[in-house]
């Protein structure tokens, strides 16, 4: 057991987005520095959940100004209530992520650069990145890793992105975990893989409730797991 007078940062967790997921990002964090520190130890977390319909509303306007000030609001709640660092709990919302991280003191601690900095790590090049239409299309994640991490980034081709996105919003979000869904999921991956992709980002929360890394041929990143570790780094490094 480490020892426990070290003092833990308390990490704060922007979720709801959707709930199904933001489970699972508190479960991990807690797993993580249970792992760490032995004991009855856990996380230090100050969370705000938000409504989701109302926001998937906004996503489908794409109004991102609105949802900007919307996560900035949360954000400044989850930085009064002690929070030491942000963690925004989805892909998608990191369209935002610049006006977020100017709204609050505290630091923001990006999901692509989790994902992007073990890739490197591990000396992937070629990577196929999941997510929603916007993650998949928008410049603000595929831009991130390619400048910052020198990844080529594979993506479906439009009918298949549709089906990824379709199965996020209607199945995953709402906690319905289907077979033929998942066999669709994987079909699509080994396609990229056909295409050169040496591992595959789940670059939404949801898929990892859906795909395992014995699902596919190629190493898995999970953007919960990745985003996860990091925030329970920043929280136990020495001060
Ligand atoms: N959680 C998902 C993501 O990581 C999708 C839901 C959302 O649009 O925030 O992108």
């Amino acid at each position: 057991m480490k020892n426990s007078d070290s003092r833990m940062k308390t990490i704060g967790l922007l979720g709801g987005m959707s709930w199904q997921s933001s489970q699972y990002y508190y479960a991990q964090i807690n797993q993580l520095v249970a792992d760490q520190l032995g004991g009855l130890s856990s996380a230090k977390v100050a969370m705000v959940s938000v409504d989701f319909a109302p926001i998937a509303q906004l996503q489908a306007a794409e109004d991102w100004p609105a949802m900007a000030a919307m996560l900035s609001q949360s954000a400044q709640q989850i930085a009064c209530a002690g929070a030491e660092c942000l963690l925004i709990c989805t892909n998608t919302m990191h369209a935002v992520a610049d006006d977020v991280a100017a709204a609050v003191d505290i630091p923001l601690i990006h999901i692509a650069d989790a994902t992007g900095a073990q890739l490197q790590k591990d000396g992937v090049r070629k990577v196929a990145l999941l997510g929603t239409a916007f993650t998949m299309q928008k410049a603000f994640y595929k831009d991130r890793l390619k400048t910052r991490f020198h990844l080529d980034v594979l993506v479906p081709n439009k009918a298949k992105q549709d089906v990824v996105h379709r199965v996020i919003y209607e199945e995953l979000c709402l906690g319905n975990i289907n077979a033929s869904s998942k066999s669709a999921y994987i079909d699509i991956i080994e396609e990229l893989v056909a295409k050169g992709a040496e591992a595959v980002i789940l670059g939404c929360t949801e898929i990892g409730l859906l795909i395992e890394p014995k699902d596919v041929s190629v190493p898995v990143y999970d953007t919960v797991e990745l985003h996860a570790r990091a925030a329970v780094d920043f929280a136990l490094e020495a001060n």
